[in-house]
């Protein structure tokens, strides 16, 4: 079977190791054997979810979710939805998140009503937002925050870029929603979000100085990021999301929009990125580099 990404429609997905969601991985692997679900249309379900309505979304919990947690949930996603659509904007269509339980549960109701293959299952994935802005989010803790608003993200960014676009600017595509996964985290529980921000740039610093950075190169499409994630790449989104809290603090939010909204119209994204900036690719990784390698010392 062929990888077409362009049919499926949701190819990410995130690894989840326990509870580590904070560093998940957005797992594109094994696409060749997923079915076309982005246009897949969801069977009837039998299951009783309670609706809870937030001011911009709708959150579908499943039996055994309290209320308490569906409200949390909501909170949650109202922060990401607040520091998101202040970057890149807000989405053209109601979010519908689906709460779950249980992984398993979770898993089952993607399987059987939403079509998804049952290999997300037995690697632990969870599919990225989909088309239609439905997001699932299995059972967590509080900072399920910067999980859900990196997801979320990547739908307000294929809004901005055009569906699936994604796949021709990974490194973009994941550090943004990396980097607002991190601002929503930020607002809610800094103390975590300036953690997880060391701890990166400890890990980068070292990679810099050992010279086994990940060059842009090697993480612009979609195929060359799956393999960097199938090889176990623990550099890949910390790099990422290092690579764009440097282009957002020395350029601003605004133009890494402009470069989205200029490939929306149809512009490659080298073309895109050079015509917003200035400059190339190659030399904004240069860039960043002589920075890694400054801080590094
Ligand atoms: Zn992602």
């Amino acid at each position: 079977m062929s990888v077409d990404t362009a049919r499926t429609g949701w190819r990410e997905a995130r690894t989840r190791r326990g509870i580590q969601l904070l560093a998940a991985l957005c797992l594109a692997a094994l696409a060749g054997c997923l079915s076309p679900s982005g246009t897949h249309p969801p069977q009837a379900s039998d299951w009783a979810f309670q609706i809870l309505e937030t001011d911009h979304a709708t959150v579908h919990s499943e039996p055994g979710v309290s209320q308490e947690d569906s409200r949390e949930v909501g909170v949650l996603f109202e922060n990401g939805y607040r520091v998101v659509g202040g970057d890149l904007g807000y989405p053209a269509k109601r979010p519908q998140l689906y709460v779950y339980a249980s992984e398993q549960r979770m898993y089952e109701d993607l399987l059987t009503r939403w079509g998804y293959p049952t290999w997300v299952r037995e690697v632990h994935t969870v599919p990225r937002m989909h088309r239609d802005y439905i997001e699932w989010i299995p059972p967590g803790q509080h900072q399920d925050i910067a999980f859900i608003t990196h997801e979320y993200s990547h739908r307000i960014i294929e809004q901005l870029a055009g569906l699936n676009s994604q796949i021709n600017f990974k490194w973009l595509d994941e550090g943004l929603a990396e980097y607002e996964g991190q601002e929503a985290l930020a607002q809610l529980f800094p103390a975590a979000a300036h953690s997880k921000a060391e701890a990166r740039q400890r890990l980068l610093a070292g990679s810099s100085a050992s010279g086994t950075l990940i060059p842009f190169f090697e993480m612009t499409t979609e195929r060359q990021w799956d393999e960097q994630i199938q090889h176990g790449s623990q550099l890949a989104y910390p790099e990422a999301w290092a690579a764009l809290d440097y282009l957002v603090g020395r350029y601003g939010m605004a133009r890494v929009k402009g470069v989205l909204v200029l490939i929306g119209t149809g512009k490659r994204f080298p073309e895109a990125f050079r015509e917003i900036y200035g400059f190339t690719v190659d030399q904004f990784e240069a860039s960043f580099r002589t920075f890694l390698s400054a801080t590094s010392m």
